[in-house]
């Protein structure tokens, strides 16, 4: 009997242990701190953040700064604040973990270099001559009805599929931006408005479609996109629109790549609308060439004359580059849509006008807010990274490094990348390997942790991944032995944790997200004894760090 109650109690003790985590294991107690050194009050803010994270129990501070990509062009003023900083934190022996290797965000990275940006092929476009100067054969817009010229009491013609004509959309023809009518949409709460057309495309095609939108306090302006789909379901298209609650009339851009689809289904107008009024005019979907065009030995550029010869440029065509690429307003920062360089013939080339080109090479495109990912292949991402480390070390000689890899939405395109019979999950775990390798080749000792997002296979290392070519799994086995997981999957916590825990891995949960900070405890009671949970990270994306006490309560027990 007496056995018998003591395996029943070691039983409730395990019971007991599982799912529950002592304040001990808890041992790594971080906050992420994304902030901009350089900006003068941001350094008694850094500090007066790491005093409050002192008091609370937190032990490191994850630094991410976007000028530790660029420490060999920060005034000298930016040292100063950052050694203010760093005696802050021996002080008040907090650790400092800087964030490093911006695989995804990649800014920092193409700041030194725009043509590193990962680069989507075109493939045979076809130009024709006209005073030296090639210009697309195509040049009319595929959505014939884009003008709302043409209608039948409030249905606009030439397009397949528009929401709730005569309900929640109707013909303008006093408001309207050309010609003599426009498409307005109103009382949609809850609902789309959106008109749609099926088109016809070549494959590997670059094309820019425009539309020009007037609002009136339309309360979800955020949910307007211009969207195509292929196929197979694949959005080819993600930049936001940026359209504003009451504007007056004003162009939007957004230019994607058709990728393997000979037809798409395109959209305009709002995705679950709200309150208010917009309108659309002039809605324009046509082939565009050389914007946003990545020129680097891994993307050629190739110009052919029509069935013939190869030119070369130099000789027989000007050299082309596109000066806005990474580069609007300042380095490493793209925009969607400008005026593109255009491909100017020389003497040499002997084309006359009227003869035909074809044109193969490779563009970047942005997603959501101008986020643009860098090659994950390219020799020389991996030289600039070497250097950013460096500088890093010398600034820091820190004990752990963050390595940045996050929502990395295109990938696995241009040359460089691509190889037959190799996974873009294979490419990937290349990647974080030779990543791994340039910080442990400057910092021997250095410790490693990185997001789990893109090695997670519940949560973006999958197939069809946004604009990634085929299927990210098996990223997760290029993660290096003694590597920290920095899990944000809270959404699948229960199949992510173990996932990680049984390859040996430890991992730090990123909680608060700017939600309830108490939901960390519900988290880490997920967690199992094998799972390798040792810590958590306080990780706002707002700047907001008012609840780090509570969160600080929540994860761990006051000693
Ligand atoms: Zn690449």
């Amino acid at each position: 009997m007496s056995n018998r109650l003591s395996v029943l109690s070691l039983i409730a003790l395990l019971l007991c242990c599982v799912g529950s985590l002592s304040a001990a294991e808890v041992s790594r107690r971080w906050v992420y701190l994304q902030l901009n050194l350089q900006v003068e009050a941001n350094v008694a803010k850094a500090v007066a953040i790491a005093k409050r994270a002192k008091a609370a129990g937190y032990n490191s501070i994850v630094l991410a700064d976007y000028k530790l990509n660029i420490l060999d062009r920060v005034p000298r003023h930016y040292f100063r604040h950052v050694e203010q900083f760093k005696e802050s934190c021996r002080q008040l022996e907090l650790e400092i973990i800087p964030a490093v290797c911006p695989i995804g965000y990649s800014d920092g990275l193409l700041a030194h270099n725009p043509n590193l940006a990962e680069g989507l092929p075109v493939k045979d476009a076809a130009f024709v001559v006209r005073d030296g100067t090639a210009t697309l054969t195509s040049r009319e817009s595929f959505l014939p009805g884009g003008d709302f010229e043409s209608f039948r009491e409030h249905i606009a013609s030439g397009w397949n599929y528009q929401d709730f004509p005569k309900d929640a959309s109707f013909i303008d023809t006093e408001l309207k931006h050309g010609g003599r009518a426009a498409l307005r949409f109103e009382s949609l709460v809850g609902r789309n408005g959106r008109v749609i057309r099926k088109v016809a495309v070549q494959p590997y095609q670059l094309l820019h479609a425009s539309v020009w939108i007037r609002t009136d306090r339309f309360s979800t302006a955020g949910n307007m996109r211009m969207m195509a789909i292929g196929a197979d379901g694949r959005t080819l298209s993600y930049s936001n629109l940026g359209v504003k609650p009451t504007q007056g009339w004003r162009q939007h851009h957004v230019m994607f790549n058709t990728l393997d689809n000979t037809e798409i289904n395109f959209y305009v107008g709002c995705w679950n609308g709200g309150d208010g009024r917009f309108w659309l005019d002039d809605v324009r979907l046509e082939e565009s060439a050389f914007v946003n065009l990545v020129r680097r030995d891994s993307c050629p550029l190739k110009v052919q004359i029509e069935g013939g010869r190869e030119l070369r440029e130099g000789v027989d065509f000007a050299p082309l580059a596109d000066p806005k690429l990474g580069n609007v307003p300042y380095s490493g920062s793209y925009d969607v849509y400008h005026e593109p360089p255009k491909l100017r013939l020389l003497p040499a080339a002997k084309v006359s006008d009227g003869d035909r080109l074809r044109v193969s090479y490779y563009h970047t495109v942005t997603i959501y807010e101008n986020q643009v990912t860098c090659c994950l292949a390219d020799p020389e991402v991996f030289r600039v990274l070497a250097k950013q480390v460096k500088l890093v070390e010398e600034l820091f000689s820190p004990r752990t490094y963050f390595l940045s890899h996050d929502e990395i939405r295109v990938a696995d395109w241009c040359p460089a990348c691509h190889r037959d019979g190799r996974s873009a999950g294979e490419l990937l775990a290349r990647n974080i390997r030779q990543c791994a390798a340039v910080v442990r080749q400057i910092n021997r000792q250095a410790k490693l942790c990185v997001w789990s997002d893109m090695f997670d296979p519940h949560h973006n290392a999958r197939d069809k991944f946004y604009l990634v070519q085929g299927d990210l799994a098996r990223s997760w086995e290029g993660l290096p032995d003694g590597m920290t997981i920095v899990n944000w999957n809270h959404g699948q916590a229960s199949e992510s944790l173990p996932f990680f825990g049984k390859q040996g891995f430890k991992q730090v949960l990123a909680g608060y997200y700017d939600s309830d900070p108490r939901r960390i405890r519900s988290w880490l009671s997920l967690g199992d004894d094998d799972d390798g949970i040792n810590g958590v990270m306080y990780t706002t994306w707002t700047g907001n760090f008012d609840h780090l006490e509570a969160f600080a309560e929540a994860a761990w027990d006051k000693e």
